[in-house]
């Protein structure tokens, strides 16, 4: 099952990943796929709102990870520059934990994520219009429909 949502603000995408930042629990992985400028860290910094965050989100691409404290902790990860496998940043540990990763550019380490999992692929349709395409793996993430 895929949901697919179509959005013509910054605004709009931010308030779905508000969302589902409200709805995301301990532990959960959220991949995001998309095109420089596609909305994969405006998705982000509305997702944090949601999990209760202040603080301003910004691109992690020169840190690979940046770790918020909210209602959950969220690990915010672009992996785009990684190549070591992820030892080095001690992936496996975020990945494993008690946070919510959300990891911009999953596809490159798609190999060491977790079969469960939400698929989140944006999609630039026009200046301001974008496609999200929502695709949950698993029971837990199954239950996103409700909140869509
Ligand atoms: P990425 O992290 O995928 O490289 P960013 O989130 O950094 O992308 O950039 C997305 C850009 O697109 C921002 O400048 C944002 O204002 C703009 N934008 C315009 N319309 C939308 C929309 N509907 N959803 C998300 N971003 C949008
Ligand atoms: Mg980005």
């Amino acid at each position: 099952m895929t949901y697919k949502i179509r959005t013509t603000s910054l605004e709009q995408t931010q308030d779905i990943a508000y969302k589902i930042g409200k709805w995301v629990s301990n532990g959960m992985i959220l991949t995001l796929e998309g095109d420089l400028g596609a909305g994969k860290t405006t998705f982000t910094k509305g997702l944090a709102k949601g999990l209760g965050i202040n603080r301003n989100v910004n691109s992690p691409t020169f840190n690979i990870i940046k770790e918020y404290q909210g209602r959950i902790p969220l690990y915010h990860m672009d992996v785009y520059r990684l190549e070591s496998g992820g030892d080095d940043i001690g992936l496996d540990d975020y990945l494993f934990g008690d946070g919510v990763c959300v990891i911009e550019w999953a596809s490159r380490i798609e190999d060491l994520l977790p079969m469960e999992r939400l698929d989140i692929k944006i999609f630039r349709e026009g200046e301001n219009q974008r496609c999200i395409e929502l695709t949950p793996i698993g029971k837990n993430y199954e239950t996103i429909g409700k909140v869509l």
